[in-house]
């Protein structure tokens, strides 16, 4: 819950909007830095999590990295001045003019998914003179036991290169003369809260490492993608991932090779909790089984609940304190239950069924939390809305 002088500052701005606490995501990245520097770890984040550009520029003013999935991705991480050296760029379907842009950048590393996408990087790499430093996507066929939607370490998955194709990418490589590998690159998945999957994914590397000790070929980085869940239930109870017990379990699991560097890509659990969607409500009104509490936000500013069944916690913040209006009415404090829905044609525009809320009116703030990943980043225009706006706390 917010404190009320928070609270009382949401009321002279128009909603829908995002609400970043710029404290909490500072206090996440001092924690993230504290962690992973134990060990001499390097984290890069995933800019599809979050790409508004003031959260870009304190991220990289903590010495992070980039992980893009996007050409523009890669253009917006450059503008933000994280360092070319410290962009990774993976992605099944990396176009051809999205690579030429990142060679003539000169990025880190690119995470190769497919023998053919080898065969592209290097013609085209050759094309421009250029060596391209390549890591292997390797898919290490590991359950995340998270979502179907955002599992992505299986084999029937698209991502990556399966174990089976190992010998052939070798063969491969030795032909592209423009390619350099400098690693290897996993992603099992995301919203990962049982960390035996990352002792899993461990495991599994280690054993994919000795194939290629075995195969005598040099690996100077491994990247373990990112994934770590944050709870979205009770987030002021939780405000920053366990990144002690994530990075530990790396040190303690992972065997590496002598002089071996250790590549993390965080998205969600850097900035997930900085972030809230505030809204009012619109309408209150009576179903047949339900009440609906119709919001002014809906699918068009956060997309997850729609997408992926998503939870979002959802607090009344007018009615803790009760605002004059509610005293006066007398509303009831013990709670009513709701169906809390959005405004967009889709039946799936539905943030969460049968919440309990204390009586809830027209007009009260709403708050959406655990926002600040894959939230403004998926907003969309569509039903032709106008694009969500973002607020900060050191700026309202
Ligand atoms: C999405 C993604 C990430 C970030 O995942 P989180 O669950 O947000 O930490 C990291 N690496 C790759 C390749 C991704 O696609």
């Amino acid at each position: 819950m917010f404190e009320q002088e928070v609270t009382a500052k949401f009321k002279n701005i128009p909603t829908p909007f995002y609400y970043y606490d710029v404290e909490v995501l500072k206090q996440t990245l001092q924690k993230v830095k504290e962690e992973s520097n134990k060990y001499g770890f390097n984290v890069h984040y995933a800019l599809k999590a979050n790409a508004n550009n003031k959260i870009l520029n304190i991220i990289k003013s903590f010495n992070i990295g980039a992980d893009c999935v996007s050409g523009n991705e890669i253009k917006k991480a450059i503008e933000c001045e994280f360092s070319p050296d410290h962009i990774v760029f993976a992605g099944v379907g990396k176009s051809d003019a999205e690579i030429n842009f990142a060679l003539e950048n000169d990025i880190f590393c690119f995470n190769c998914e497919s023998l053919q996408e080898l065969e592209v990087i290097n013609e085209l790499a050759g094309a421009k003179n250029k060596t391209a430093r390549i890591a292997l996507r390797i898919n290490p066929n590991v359950n995340a036991n998270t979502h179907k939607y955002i599992t992505t370490g299986l084999e029937e998955n698209k991502f990556g290169i399966n174990l089976w194709e190992l010998d052939a990418v070798i063969a491969a490589l030795k032909e592209h003369k423009n390619l350099k590998l400098i690693g290897l690159h996993f992603h099992i998945g995301s919203q990962i809260t049982d960390l035996s999957s990352f002792k899993t994914l461990c495991l599994k590397v280690n054993e994919i490492q000795a194939w290629f000790v075995n195969h005598k070929i040099k690996i100077e980085n491994i990247n373990v993608g990112g994934g770590l869940g944050v709870d979205y239930h009770e987030p002021d109870a939780n405000l920053i991932a366990d990144f002690a017990a994530y990075f530990k379990l790396f040190n303690d699991f992972l065997e590496l090779l002598p002089n071996q560097k250790v590549h993390f890509e965080l998205g969600r659990s850097i900035s997930a909790q900085c972030g809230t969607l505030i809204s009012r409500v619109l309408y209150i009104k009576k179903g047949v089984n339900t009440n609906f509490a119709i919001l002014d936000a809906g699918m068009t500013e956060l997309m997850r609940p729609a997408l992926y069944q998503a939870y979002h916690k959802i607090e009344n913040l007018s009615t803790s304190p009760p605002s004059p209006l509610q005293l006066e009415r007398g509303v009831r404090q013990d709670g009513v239950r709701y169906d809390v829905v959005g405004p967009i044609c889709e039946s799936s525009d539905c943030f969460g069924k049968a919440v309990d809320l204390p009586e809830t009116l027209r007009g009260d703030i709403i708050a959406l939390r655990t926002a600040g990943s894959y939230g403004e980043v998926m907003s969309s225009a569509y039903n032709l809305r106008d694009r969500v706006k973002a607020f900060y706390s050191d700026e309202i």
